[in-house]
C-alpha cells in the first residue's frame, strides 16, 4: 500500500465475500469508485461507476458478497485485501433480527422488535457492526432507531453527549448519519466517570422518551433499536453496561472480540430468559487508535458538527448580552465547606446539581450546549437544541461565534 499518487488511477478486483481494507493517507482525500460486481461500505451499497470522495484519516473497507471491480485514485496509508472477515456471521445475525422484526410486525401482543445493544472493548468494531446492522435493516425498509451511548466516540453528534435518531435509509458511507431531529443529550465530558450519576440519569432519560415514542410507532417500534456502547467494560464501566441493558430493556446482546465480558454477560443475564448474549468475532480490519488520535477525532467531530464534514456550512455569530443567557453547569460546582456539614459528614456534591456559571473568562473557548429546559432543575432531564462556541466575553457582551476546536466543555445554557 501507500504507493498511489493523487495522478494514478489503479484497479482491484474483489473476489466473493472479500474486502479491500483502506486508510486514506494523512494529507489527501481518496476517490473511489465501483467498476463493475456489487460492493458495500459497512452495510451501504456502493453505487456503480459514481466517484466518491474519502477524506484523510478516514479508515474503512469494500466488501463484496459476489465479487466487485473497485477503481482507487489518490494515495493511501495501507490498502490491502481480505478474505478472512466475519461478515457472514454478522449478516446472519441480520437475519435472525429480521425475522423478529416481521414476527413483531405481524402481531399485535408482542409488537416490539429486537433491541440490540453491542459491546465489546476499545476498537473491537463496535460502531461499524452497529452501522451495517442499522443499514442492512433500512436497506429492507426498516426504520431503525440507533442508541449512541458512546460520550467518547459518538457517531451521531458532537462528542460529550448520548444521543438516538431514526435510522431511515443505508447509512451514507463518507456523510455518516444524516440528522433530521436527533434526541440529544448533553453529558459534558468525555469520560462516564466524571460524573457517573449524571451518566445513568441521562441513560435513563433517553430511554424513557424513546419508550413513549414507540407507544405511538408501531413501524419504529417493530423495527426495535441498535444501541452503541463506549469501550470501558472493566468495573463502573461494566456495572454501567449492565445499566444500558436493562434500563433499555435490551433483548440482544451481542458482545465483540472478548471471551472474558460474553461469558460474564451471559452468566448475569442467564436469569432474563428472554435476553439472548451472542459472541461475534472482532473484524481483523478494525483499527486501533491511540489516545491522540482519539484526541483528534474528538476535535474533529466537533469541527464538523460548525462547518460540516466538507467545509460546507458556516457558523452563525452572534452577540449577547449577560442578562439574556443563562449558563448552568452539572455536577461539581463549589462544594458546601466541612464547617458546615454535620460532624463526620463528607463534603460531596450532589452530582445532579444544577449550578449558575458566572460570566468570566473561563467561559472563553468553551462550547455550550444551548437546553430546551425552560427552568434550570429542568436541564438534567432535557434534551439539547445545539451548540455554541464561545470565541469572545466582553465587559458588558457575549459573542457567540463557532470559531475554532477544543477539548474541555462543561456548561449548559439554558433559555
Ligand atoms: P471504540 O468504541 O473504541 O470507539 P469501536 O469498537 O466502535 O471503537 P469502530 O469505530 O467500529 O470500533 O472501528 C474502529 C476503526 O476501524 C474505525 O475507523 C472503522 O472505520 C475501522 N474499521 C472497522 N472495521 C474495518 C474493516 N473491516 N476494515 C477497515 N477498517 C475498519
Amino acid at each position: 500500500g501507500g504507493a498511489g499518487t493523487a495522478s494514478t488511477t489503479r484497479q482491484v478486483k474483489l473476489e466473493k465475500e472479500s474486502e479491500l481494507r483502506i486508510e486514506v493517507a494523512n494529507d489527501t482525500p481518496l476517490r473511489l469508485r465501483l467498476l463493475n460486481g456489487t460492493a458495500e461500505i459497512f452495510g451501504t451499497e456502493l453505487p456503480p461507476q459514481i466517484w466518491l470522495t474519502f477524506p484523510p484519516h478516514f479508515k474503512f473497507a469494500v466488501f463484496t458478497w459476489y465479487g466487485a471491480t473497485i477503481e482507487m485514485d489518490g494515495s493511501t496509508e495501507t490498502d490491502y485485501t481480505a478474505d478472512e472477515t466475519p461478515m457472514v456471521s454478522y449478516v446472519n445475525v441480520h437475519a435472525v433480527l429480521d425475522g423478529r422484526r416481521n414476527q413483531a410486525k405481524a402481531s399485535p401482543e408482542s409488537s416490539q422488535g429486537p433491541r440490540v445493544i453491542v459491546v465489546g472493548p476499545t476498537d473491537s468494531g463496535k460502531s461499524t457492526l452497529s452501522r451495517m446492522l442499522l443499514s442492512w435493516a433500512a436497506k429492507q425498509g426498516w426504520k431503525p432507531t440507533f442508541v449512541d451511548l458512546d460520550i467518547g466516540q459518538g457517531s451521531i453528534t458532537a462528542p460529550g453527549c448520548i444521543a438516538a435518531t431514526p435510522i431511515e435509509l443505508p447509512i451514507d458511507p463518507v456523510e455518516g448519519i444524516s440528522l433530521e431531529m436527533p434526541l440529544v443529550y448533553f453529558y459534558g465530558h468525555t469520560t462516564p466517570s466524571q460524573n457517573v450519576d449524571l451518566y445513568k440519569a441521562l441513560v435513563k432519560e433517553l430511554a424513557q422518551i424513546l419508550e413513549r415514542q414507540f407507544t405511538g410507532n408501531a413501524e419504529s417500534r417493530a423495527s426495535g433499536m441498535v444501541i452503541n456502547t463506549m469501550g470501558w467494560i472493566e468495573g463502573v464501566g461494566y456495572e454501567l453496561l449492565l445499566h444500558a441493558i436493562d434500563t433499555f430493556n435490551a433483548n440482544v446482546v451481542l458482545v465483540l472480540g472478548q471471551e472474558k465480558l460474553f461469558s460474564m454477560l451471559r452468566d448475569v443475564l442467564k436469569s432474563k430468559p428472554n435476553v439472548d448474549v451472542l459472541k461475534l468475532q472482532k473484524s481483523g480490519g478494525v483499527v486501533s487508535r491511540s489516545s491522540k488520535f482519539r484526541q483528534k477525532s474528538r476535535s474533529y467531530r466537533i469541527r464538523e458538527y460548525f462547518y460540516g464534514i466538507a467545509n460546507d456550512l458556516s457558523p452563525h455569530s452572534n452577540i449577547a448580552n449577560f442578562n439574556d443567557l443563562f449558563v448552568y453547569r452539572i455536577g461539581g460546582g463549589p462544594q458546601a465547606p466541612r464547617s458546615a456539614l454535620p460532624i463526620g459528614a463528607d463534603p460531596v456534591a450532589n452530582p445532579l446539581r444544577v449550578a449558575p456559571v458566572n460570566f468570566d473568562r473561563d467561559l472563553l473557548h468553551v462550547v455550550l450546549a444551548v437546553s430546551y429546559a425552560q427552568e434550570p432543575d429542568q436541564i438534567v432531564s432535557s434534551n439539547i437544541a445545539g451548540f455554541i462556541y464561545v470565541t469572545d466575553i466582553d465587559l458588558q457582551r457575549l459573542d457567540f461565534v463557532a470559531f475554532d476546536l477544543l477539548d474541555a466543555f462543561y456548561c449548559v445554557i439554558c433559555w
